[in-house]
């Protein structure tokens, strides 16, 4: 009876790290089990123009597709981050300094289909642990993510990336390289990490994704979390409100 191998399982953000991880095994001619793409609903128009590209360069290389998921709540009626929030008049946890937006919309979306893959069942079954490929990059801080829970015992995490000294640079040049476009950064377009600068281009680029997350910041600052002007969560820039950047987008009066 053949010996089963360890599976793979790539967590893809559709992002430059992410892309360039893949790049990097195809060009080992390492092969997935499984590719996974959390969309919260709220992710940037480039990023879902990607897709597309992504699936027929993986395609051309015989990796398997991504598959799309999402984390549906089991009771509530939302669908999305954004209706998440919406719905509980606040903004995402981000802008506490907590991470459950990203913990429940991106690690646990993805998590049920890691658990029905035949490959992972019967490796499980046998004691094998899964390995799951993250795309931290080479940067000075080596970046690790330690797992929660039964992760500890169910997974090795595995940083491709840092493994074979892939700085960002690096990461666009393979990308290139590989015939595909560099992607933009991979975040929701309301996310509470993005710079002014960045805050500035949505507002530019798609002026109706960034009334919808002003909204959603007024949703927050007039509902029931609002602590007041006291409060040290402003809005969704954490210590500010994105809604009063003045209109170079620097927040300098
Ligand atoms: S991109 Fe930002 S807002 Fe979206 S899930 Fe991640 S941390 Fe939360």
């Amino acid at each position: 009876m053949p010996e089963t191998k360890q599976p793979l399982c790539i967590c893809y953000g559709m992002g430059v790290d992410s892309t360039a991880l893949l790049v990097g095994l195809a060009t080992m001619g390492i092969r997935p089990d499984l590719i996974t793409f959390a969309d919260t609903g709220g992710e940037k128009p480039d990023t879902y123009l990607y897709a597309p590209i992504m699936q027929e360069w993986l395609r051309d290389q015989g990796f398997p597709p991504i598959t799309v998921c999402r984390y549906v709540p089991p009771i509530a009626k939302y669908r999305t981050l954004l209706g998440n929030c919406i719905q509980n008049e606040t903004i995402p946890s981000l802008a506490f300094g907590r991470k459950a937006c990203s913990l429940k919309w991106k690690r646990d979306a993805q998590e049920p289909l890691r658990r029905r893959l035949p490959e992972n069942v019967r490796a499980w079954s046998e004691g094998l642990k899964v390995r799951k490929a993250i795309g931290f990059d080479a940067s000075e801080t080596r970046r690790t993510y330690a797992g929660v829970g039964n992760e500890v015992d169910e997974y090795d995490y595995w940083y491709p990336l840092q493994d074979w000294g892939w700085d960002r640079k690096m990461c666009e040049r393979q990308i290139w390289a590989a015939g595909l476009p560099v992607p933009v950064k991979s975040a929701c377009f309301f996310c509470p990490a993005m710079k002014k600068p960045e805050i500035k281009d949505l507002a530019e680029r798609h002026p109706d994704l960034h009334q919808i997350a002003l909204d959603m910041e007024q949703g927050y600052r007039t509902g029931k979390h609002w602590r007041g002007d006291e409060a040290s969560t402003k809005g969704l820039g954490r210590r500010f409100a994105w809604g009063d950047l003045v209109d170079d987008g620097t927040g300098d009066e």
